[in-house]
């Protein structure tokens, strides 16, 4: 293995200028760090639970003031996010912790029973020091999704940020730290190479944002310890379109939420399969939509699409578009890659196949890849022969005929005539390789806590 770099060097992906370089976090300070994470943890379990509460929400009421425009530049300038669309991210975050604060009070009551005589109570306890290892694609709200789920349930936690993104990771600590015991949310900054000392280290369980990869590679390391796990996988989510659906609103939802934050989301619309009878018409509306929207820098209030977030994705979808043109996909529009920055403008691809890996593999980037399905039986099939399984959607007639293909999908969260949605305390899930364990909602936030009976004869 190659030693590890002393600093990041951060680019911003709208020009491709280098922002200032962070200090990589070396192994005797990660140490430190954890070993200061695990002091303060025995204090942060102890106080009350409404106590730890009230530090959070002083953390959301933060992140809605002055300090909030501060962030979602830095997201912007970082990884390329449209100004506006950072805003939404990090308003989102606020609301959020409120959203966590209400599960958690459920997740760490107790639960106590009478059954022949005896008394047994079961008790959730925190399991201690909780690594949190983010992506750059969402770099304040997926690691706040794991950040929170630790805290709140009375452990510590140890963040490293995404080698692209350190900068935003800084300030989210900076943000929220102050609000917690010293030490209580230790931040560590680096490549991969740190994020696998920290899996290594003294930590209890590892709760991750990442590649399929990345996670695989963190859950062999973490069966050295038995240690527990959140992992928040890739995903190519199928979207199907069905006669009888609302063609307009899908091909609104294909075209938008297949290129929102330059295709660089973990539920973006991977794959769409159309039904054959109504496939030339969505596709061509698809296609006119997406040559409606306005590719640009992110710091412009009117842009949609921003570059893409670094060099390394733009080249992997790139890769992926020629290969499938090679293999006979036509292009109803046709994406340009340009400079400087890593911009990539929005791809409509018809005539995609199972075996191309446009249709098989992650692309992350701001394709909508069209394939046509004979009938919804074949739909189904096809969305569900991939390893991945975090969304879909099925667009179709209103009624109990599309929920029951919705039924038949191997994924962790599915949308019927809309997106997946996590209202009313829903888990972020993923089914195959796409995940394993979850957050949000009460069983999500017990997944960062040691369930414990206590009989006692009554
Ligand atoms: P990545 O796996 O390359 O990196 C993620 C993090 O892991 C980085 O901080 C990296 O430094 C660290 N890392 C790398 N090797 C490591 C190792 N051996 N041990 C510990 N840490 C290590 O992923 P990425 O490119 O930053 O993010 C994009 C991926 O994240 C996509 O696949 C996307 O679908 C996925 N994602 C999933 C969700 C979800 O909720 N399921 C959300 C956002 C992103």
């Amino acid at each position: 293995m190659s030693s590890a770099p002393e600093f990041l060097h951060p680019v911003d992906p709208s020009n491709g200028e280098a922002l200032a370089p962070v200090a990589c976090t070396p192994p005797e300070q990660l140490t430190a760090i954890v070993a200061a994470a695990r002091r303060a943890q025995s204090t942060w379990a102890e106080m009350p639970f409404t106590k730890r509460c009230a530090r959070l929400r002083a953390f959301a009421t933060a992140l809605r003031g002055e300090a909030s425009e501060g962030l979602a530049q830095q997201v912007s300038r970082e990884m390329g996010k449209p100004l506006r669309d950072a805003r939404a991210e990090v308003r989102g975050v606020a609301s959020r912790v409120e959203s966590f604060i209400e599960r958690a009070e459920l997740a760490v009551a107790d639960e106590v029973g009478v059954e022949g005589g005896i008394k047994v109570t079961v008790r959730w306890r925190p399991l201690g020091v909780v690594a949190v290892i983010g992506p750059w694609n969402y770099p304040v709200a997926t690691p706040n999704n794991l950040i929170m789920s630790a805290l709140l349930t009375g452990n510590a936690a140890v963040f490293k940020p995404s080698e692209f993104t350190p900068h935003t990771g800084a300030l989210l600590h900076g943000l929220l730290a102050p609000h917690l015991p010293a030490g209580l949310l230790g931040l560590v900054q680096g490549t991969g190479q740190v994020g696998a000392a920290l899996v290594a280290g003294a930590v209890d369980m590892i709760a991750f944002t990442g590649s399929i990869t990345t996670g695989q590679a963190i859950m062999r390391e973490a069966a050295n310890g038995m240690k527990r796990l959140v992992l928040e996988l890739g995903g190519k989510d199928p979207m199907i379109v069905l006669p009888g659906a609302d063609l307009e609103a899908a091909a609104q939802h294909a075209a938008i939420e297949a290129t929102r934050n330059a295709g660089q989301v973990c539920v973006a619309v991977e794959r769409i399969l159309v039904h054959q009878d109504i496939a030339e018409a969505f596709s061509q509306r698809v296609a006119e939509i997406v040559r409606g929207l306005r590719v640009g820098d992110p710091r412009d209030e009117a842009t949609q699409i921003g570059p893409m977030a670094n060099a390394r994705q733009r080249e992997l979808v790139l890769g992926q578009l020629a290969r499938a043109r090679a293999a006979g996909a036509r292009f109803l529009v046709e994406g340009e890659a340009r400079g400087p920055g890593f911009y990539l403008s929005p791809s409509v691809v018809v005539g995609v196949t199972p075996a191309m890996d446009l249709a098989s593999q992650e692309t992350f980037g701001p394709v909508i890849a069209i394939q046509v399905a004979r009938d919804a039986e074949e739909a189904v099939a096809r969305a569900n022969d991939t390893i991945y399984g975090l969304g879909a959607s099925v667009w179709g007639p209103p009624g109990p005929e599309t929920e029951a293909i919705a039924d038949q999908l191997q994924v962790g969260m599915v949308g019927v005539n809309r997106g997946l949605s996590t209202a009313g305390g829903a888990p972020w899930v993923g089914w195959k390789m796409s995940g394993f364990g979850y957050t949000r909602s009460v069983t999500g936030m017990r997944q960062f806590m040691q369930p414990q009976s206590r009989a006692v004869r009554a």
